[in-house]
C-alpha cells in the first residue's frame, strides 16, 4: 500500500562528513583576523572551496582576490587552505603585505616532501588535477623536478630522467582508489618508484570516501553537499556511483535538489565535503523530511578528533591584544 511504501523511506547519513581540521582552522583564521584587525581583510583565492563560506565571510568584510597584486600595499592578506607557491610569498613581501598563512598543515607536509625530494634530485611525479590551487602551490616548490600525472590514462606519457630515482606524491583530496591505480601503472613503468614517506591523501578525504563506500550499495540516491570547485566533494559523488549508488548529485544548497531525483527512491544517502558547514546538511535533511524521508540513521566509518592550532602570526597578534 501507499502507507507501507512511505514507511520504508529513509536517509543514511555519513559520518564523518563536513569540516575537516584544515578547513575549520582556515575559516576561523579569517573570522579572528576580521575581529582583530577589522575589515577589510584580504584573502587570496577562496579560503576554502565552498560558496556559502565565501559569501558569509564576504558579508563580514573579507575581500577575496585572485592574486596578491590586487591587495593594497601594506594591507593584510590571508593565504587559503590550499597552499601557495614560494613565489607568492615573495610577491607579498615586495608589496609589504602582512601575511597570514592558512595553508592546511597537511598540504604543507606535501610541500616539504616535494622540497626534500627535489633537493635529492629526484624526479617527482605529482598525482593531481591540473590547475587546482593546491597542485599549483605544490608544483611551485620545485617546478624543475615535478611532473603532473592527472590520471591512470596519463601514465603512458610520463617521462623521467632516471627511472631509478623517481618518487610519487599527490594532491590531498583525490580518489584513493583511482590514485592507487595510477600508482600501480606508474610502478609497472618505473619499478623503482618510491612511495611518499606517509599518505598524501589526507585523513579527511579518506574517511569521507570510506563512509560513502559503506553506504553506496544500499543507496538509491546520494546527495553530496559541496561546491563544484571542491575536489574532495566532487570525488564523493564519483565514489558513490562507482560503489553502487544508483544516482548521485552534488548540491551547494537544499533548494538545488530536483524533486524528480526522488521519484521511486527509498534510500537517500547524505554526506558533505570537507569544506561544508553542517547547517547546509541540516537544510538538506529538513528538505528530505518534508518529503517523507524522516528516518535518519548514521553510517559511521571513522572517528575524527584532529584539531590544528591557528597560524603562528595570528596567534602572536591575538596574544598581544589580550
Ligand atoms: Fe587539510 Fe585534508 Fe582538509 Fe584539505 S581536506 S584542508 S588537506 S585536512
Amino acid at each position: 500500500s501507499a502507507q507501507a511504501q512511505t514507511d520504508t523511506k529513509r536517509v543514511l547519513l555519513a559520518a564523518p562528513r563536513g569540516y575537516c581540521a584544515g578547513v575549520d582552522r582556515a575559516v576561523v583564521t579569517v573570522e579572528k583576523a576580521l575581529d582583530l584587525y577589522g575589515p577589510p581583510v584580504y584573502v587570496r583565492k577562496q579560503i576554502v572551496h565552498n560558496k556559502h563560506v565565501v559569501t558569509t565571510l564576504e558579508k563580514r568584510g573579507a575581500i577575496f582576490v585572485d592574486e596578491t597584486d590586487e591587495v593594497p600595499e601594506g594591507a593584510t592578506v590571508i593565504f587559503s587552505a590550499h597552499g601557495v607557491a614560494p613565489v607568492v610569498h615573495d610577491e607579498a613581501k615586495q608589496l609589504s603585505l602582512k601575511t597570514i598563512d592558512a595553508t592546511c598543515p597537511l598540504v604543507t607536509k606535501v610541500h616539504r616532501e616535494a622540497v626534500r625530494f627535489a633537493d635529492d634530485d629526484y624526479d617527482i611525479l605529482l598525482i593531481g588535477h591540473e590547475g587546482h590551487e593546491e597542485v599549483v602551490g605544490t608544483s611551485g616548490e620545485a617546478p624543475e623536478h615535478i611532473t603532473l600525472v592527472q590520471s591512470p590514462e596519463h601514465v603512458d606519457e610520463v617521462e623521467v630522467r632516471d627511472p631509478d630515482k623517481v618518487v610519487w606524491l599527490s594532491q590531498t583530496t583525490l580518489s584513493v582508489d583511482e590514485t592507487m591505480e595510477t600508482v600501480r601503472r606508474l610502478r609497472e613503468k618505473f619499478p623503482q618508484l618510491q612511495d611518499p614517506p606517509s599518505d598524501d591523501i589526507c585523513y579527511a578525504t579518506q574517511n569521507r570516501q570510506l563512509a560513502v563506500k559503506q553506504m553506496a550499495p544500499e543507496t538509491d540516491l546520494m546527495i553530496v553537499v559541496g561546491s563544484t570547485n571542491s575536489s574532495n566533494s566532487v570525488r564523493l559523488v564519483e565514489v558513490a556511483l562507482e560503489h553502487g549508488a544508483k544516482d548521485g548529485h552534488l548540491v551547494d544548497y537544499a533548494d538545488e535538489i530536483d524533486e524528480a531525483w526522488l521519484e521511486g527512491v527509498t534510500t537517500v544517502g547524505v554526506t558533505s565535503g570537507a569544506s561544508v558547514p553542517e547547517v547546509l546538511v541540516r537544510d538538506v535533511l529538513d528538505f528530505l523530511a518534508q518529503r517523507g524521508y524522516e528516518d535518519v540513521s548514521a553510517v559511521t566509518a571513522a572517528e575524527e578528533s584532529l584539531l590544528f592550532a591557528l597560524p603562528n602570526e595570528l596567534r602572536r597578534d591575538l596574544k598581544a591584544r589580550d
